[in-house]
């Protein structure tokens, strides 16, 4: 039996470090915050499924415009 066990990471904090906001021209490091991935420069949102950061600026959430209206 396993004594310990680490507790699981959302995101391998190695990725995060050479993660960046694909959305921003000066591609600033994204800021882990629950399970999500946030740029402090845009404000943009970015998902975690299963481990995998999904960095897609149409995927991403923005707070100015939480409501999506596909014309
Ligand atoms: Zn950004």
């Amino acid at each position: 039996m396993i004594g310990r066990r680490e507790e699981q990471m959302v995101l391998d904090p190695k990725l995060l470090e050479i993660l960046a906001c694909p959305a921003c021209d000066d591609r600033p490091p994204l800021r882990l915050e629950g399970e999500t991935l946030v740029c402090d420069e845009c404000h943009r949102v970015y998902p975690i499924h299963d481990g995998i950061p999904i960095l897609l600026p149409d995927e991403a959430l923005q707070p100015e415009q939480t409501d999506v209206n596909h014309q």
